[in-house]
């Protein structure tokens, strides 16, 4: 079967890419090797963060840096002896989190958070899925007068941005979020995110307008990828069949980097996994909103399957074994304030979100491999900006001029 197009992933990045590939004219196949969605795209917080003009940085005080390694943070764990295997990918994370590199990367990082919304928009209108939108804003959540007028600094600064917040005291907390139990200092709602009711669902409501629109979704295993002499590329499904194209998007989440290094590119993708867990609502105890416990690292969402805890990171390979102890330490805490009932999952899931060092997403024509591009690499903010990033991958595989500047993303800058 032959097509224009390949894309190799179907979780948010992928669906967006091939999408705006297909809206480009461009007849496309969509490979992966389980159903669009079920990975990292799935289990995430779900929220559409148009307020992350700023990427995550790594945070350069002592005290952070102190309890970091003696590794009992919330927000944070590693394992040591993997953790070493990514020193330098992490010093260079450190170094890209000085102020002056961390000004100049944001400015180039909310150039793809300012059309985050509208781009989803659009897919959502198109595919029908703005019942997932489950409510506008979500709330970070401060314990201490210090740390909430630090954070209330940045809100600021971000509203010079066209971000929007609400500043709330303890009282105003309490009486939005009466559920919440214990004294908290207050909190920034911002007020133009989305939450989504079931990440996962949003994927493959996209992915459905795909097929809908004439693409091919197959099943199929991504390291199957091989040049041919013509110089295009094949792909074997899951069903027996070749595809075949002059162009390939890899977009294969924190899986990328395994099948381009073959390619002969590599990148230093740190890969930050996370847990979640779903519980019961406690009748009469609604949670109204997504919130966020800032200074414990941890979220709890209120989504379809119930109350959705999802953690900070764990420095871990993608395919080590799991460890619930980061989601155990979450629990415990967030049940002494949350209205959580029982464990409604048999285990925790877990997945990955591939962060870059410079903490951008990495996006474009493979350096000197012809017909092979990427995107990848979209750490915290991934389910953001999936459909960005296809929009402008999609603009400049067609030779017209995306609309923003592309090249702080260029896969070329780690090559
Ligand atoms: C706990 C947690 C909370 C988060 N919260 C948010 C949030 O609120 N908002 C936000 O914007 N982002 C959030 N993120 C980040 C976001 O989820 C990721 O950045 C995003 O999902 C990455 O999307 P992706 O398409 O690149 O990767 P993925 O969703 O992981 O998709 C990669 C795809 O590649 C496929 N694949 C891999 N290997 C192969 C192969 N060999 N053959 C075929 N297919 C293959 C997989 O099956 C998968 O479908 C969170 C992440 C975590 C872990």
């Amino acid at each position: 079967m032959t097509h224009d197009i390949i894309v190799l992933g179907a979780g948010m990045v992928g669906v967006g890419c091939a999408l705006h590939l297909q809206a480009k004219g461009h007849a496309v196949a969509l490979v992966d090797r389980r159903a669009p969605g079920l990975e990292t795209s799935y289990g995430n917080a779900g929220i559409i963060q148009r307020e992350a003009i700023g990427p995550y940085a790594l945070p350069r005080d002592f005290g952070f840096l102190w309890s970091g390694m003696l590794n009992q943070r919330v927000d944070v764990r590693y394992r040591a002896s993997e953790a070493a295997r990514m020193l330098g990918p992490l010093w260079a994370y450190y170094r890209q989190s000085a102020p002056e590199h961390y000004r100049r990367i944001s400015r180039e990082y909310e150039t793809l958070i300012a059309l985050s919304l509208d781009t989803h928009q659009a897919l959502m209108n198109d595919a029908g899925a703005q019942a997932l939108i489950a409510g506008q804003g979500y709330l970070m959540l401060y314990r201490t007068e210090r740390e909430l007028h630090s954070f209330f600094e940045v809100a600021d600064e971000r509203a010079q941005h066209g971000v929007h917040h609400i500043k709330l005291s303890g009282a105003d907390v309490a009486r939005e979020e009466p559920a919440l139990v214990g004294r908290f200092a207050g909190a920034v709602r911002w007020t133009d995110p989305w939450a989504i009711s079931s990440p996962g669902d949003l994927v493959q409501a996209y992915a459905r307008l795909f097929e809908q629109r004439g693409g091919a979704l197959h099943l199929g295993d991504a390291t199957t990828l091989r040049k041919t002499d013509a110089g295009g590329w094949q792909v074997s499904t899951a069903n027996g069949h070749t595809l075949s194209a002059r162009q390939v998007v890899v977009a294969l989440g924190p899986w990328t980097t395994q099948l381009t290094a073959r390619f002969g590119y590599t990148a230093p993708v740190i890969p930050k996994r996370g847990y979640h867990m779903h519980y019961a609502r406690l009748p009469g105890k609604p949670l109204n909103s997504t919130v966020i416990d800032a200074e414990y690292g941890y979220v709890v969402a209120p989504m379809k399957d119930g109350l959705r805890l999802t953690t900070g990171a764990e420095l871990a390979r993608v395919d080590a074994p799991r460890n619930p102890a980061q989601i155990d330490a979450a629990e415990k805490i967030a049940r002494q304030n949350f209205p959580l009932g029982e464990r409604v999952d048999a285990e925790p899931w877990m997945g990955t979100r591939p962060c870059m060092p410079d903490m951008k997403p990495v996006f474009g024509p493979v350096p000197e491999v012809p017909g092979l591009w990427c995107a990848f690499g979209h750490g915290h903010q991934g389910f953001t900006l999936g459909p960005v990033t296809g929009e402008l991958l999609a603009a400049m595989m067609t030779g017209e001029t995306p609309r923003v500047d592309v090249r702080p993303f260029s896969p070329g800058r780690f090559a």
